[in-house]
């Protein structure tokens, strides 16, 4: 029996594993801890792969919550800026103006303001608009997202008290009108979005329209941020598939006084919640001391920002989201019989095949909605090896068969995607890489 090596010397040894040193040091102790010594360098790849990296995300998921949902990147120089600053008197500002008053103009709305995500938005606003009083809701809109986000919870987190109205598939204006009147202290009216979810067959249920009458104020959680139902940032016909989705500006026009959603659903930029409508009630949300805790820092205010530039200038070409969104199923289908022919062998028999395939919005939007699009079909479950490179593929697993939708790749990754693909076909047959080394170590 040999001793086992010094962590030191085994933490050097893993030099060219991009560690930095004290996480080397950590491999090494743990390589030696499980008499893995011999597998160390594998151990800091894996641990390497553990922090957030890029990846290529082949799912035809447009809106991935497990991939960070919308594809985003900022350039952002580090620089100060005037986060919290008046430029004009040389004093301090509100964070909430810069990107607040231009989301403000994209939506059609007196004011806006941004917190941490959208969970954080209906939580604000139920806290600075409901603590110790009643907001109605639908006893079909007692929502959850993924995640644990939960309608009566965040209620009771916010201090408002819960009145439920109608029944789980009908619930009238009737139902709110007698809300209102019955409760003695009704702060507002909730409508929540059923993003992840539909009632079907003996149904009804009431427009933000018809409860502006009411005389409280009418809150839409729409969750999805489909900006504007028109899509005038797009240059060519709107999505068939975005028909019944809510959009803010047509959600405002229709008499809400607030509505918040994400940033990172529909609307295509990072993570954060928007609370946009009237002046007074936003600013209310603005003063509440639960602002400071959801607040978004600098980096995200600024891609916000890009983003929402983006929707004011037309340029929807400029938001990934909306360019995979409109991409036609011709193009995909080139792209995927060129990666078809770059990847395998001029064999007749390869088993990598161009095929139609059906995208999904994802993210916990439009459940039943599927977009016909185009990828690739790979006989045999390949998904652990093309995980395995340096630049991930994430591809989905169905039939006995590995499926690449090219919707949610970046053009710029089909030659990864091929290159990928290629070693994945060089492999013996039966099993994936994966599963093979660990086969052969055995
Ligand atoms: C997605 C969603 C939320 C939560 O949004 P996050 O930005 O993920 O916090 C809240 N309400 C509705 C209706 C949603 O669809």
């Amino acid at each position: 029996m040999t001793r086992p090596p010094s962590v030191d010397r085994l933490a050097r040894s893993l030099e060219s594993s991009e560690l930095p040193h004290p996480l080397r040091v950590e491999v090494a102790r743990a390589a030696i801890a499980e008499s893995r010594v011999d597998d160390v360098e594998a151990m800091a790849r894996d641990r390497r792969r553990r922090m957030l990296a890029p990846i290529i995300n082949a799912t035809g998921v447009l809106l991935h919550t497990n991939l960070g949902r919308a594809p985003v990147g900022a350039q952002i120089d580090p620089t100060y800026t005037n986060l919290e600053f008046d430029i004009e008197t040389g004093r301090r500002g509100s964070r909430q103006r810069a990107v607040g008053d231009l989301l403000a103009s994209a939506c059609g709305a007196e004011a806006a303001m941004v917190v941490n995500n959208c969970a954080g938005a209906v939580l604000l606003t139920l806290a600075a608009l409901g603590s110790g009083r009643g907001v109605a809701v639908s006893r079909g809109e007692m929502v959850e997202i993924g995640g644990g986000f939960r309608i009566p919870d965040v209620m009771a987190q916010s201090g408002a008290r819960l009145v439920e109205v109608g029944t789980t598939n009908r619930c009238r204006v009737a139902d709110y009108t007698r809300a209102v009147e019955d409760d003695d202290d009704l702060a507002l009216v909730l409508k929540v979005h059923r993003s992840n979810y539909r009632i079907v067959g003996f149904t009804e249920d009431a427009d933000v329209s018809e409860l502006a009458p009411l005389g409280v104020p009418v809150v839409a959680d729409i969750g999805s941020g489909l900006l504007d139902a028109a899509c005038p940032w797009l240059d060519g016909p709107i999505p068939p598939w975005l028909a019944d989705e809510p959009a803010v500006r047509q959600t405002l026009t229709a008499g809400a006084d607030l509505v918040l959603f994400s940033g990172d659903k529909l609307f295509g930029g990072p993570q954060g919640g928007i609370i946009a409508g009237r002046r007074d009630l936003v600013e209310r949300c603005e003063r509440h001391p639960l602002a400071r805790a959801l607040r978004p820092g600098d980096l995200v205010l600024q891609a916000l920002q890009a983003t929402t530039l983006a929707y004011l200038d037309r340029r929807g070409h400029d938001i990934p989201f909306w360019r995979m969104a409109t991409l036609t199923t011709d193009e995909l289908a080139q792209r995927a019989d060129a990666i078809v022919a770059a990847s395998s062998a001029a064999t007749t028999a390869s088993p990598l095949r161009s095929t139609p395939t059906e995208a999904v919005p994802g993210g916990g939007t439009l459940p039943t909605v599927t977009i016909p699009s185009h990828g690739l079909r790979l006989a045999g479950d390949h998904a652990a090896s093309l995980r395995d490179g340096d630049r991930p593929v994430v591809a989905r697993v169905e039939d006995g068969a590995t499926w690449l939708d090219l919707r949610t790749v970046d053009p710029e990754d089909d030659g990864v995607v091929a290159e990928a693909l290629a070693a994945v076909l060089d492999e013996p047959a039966s099993a994936s890489a994966h599963n093979s080394d660990q086969a052969e170590a055995r």
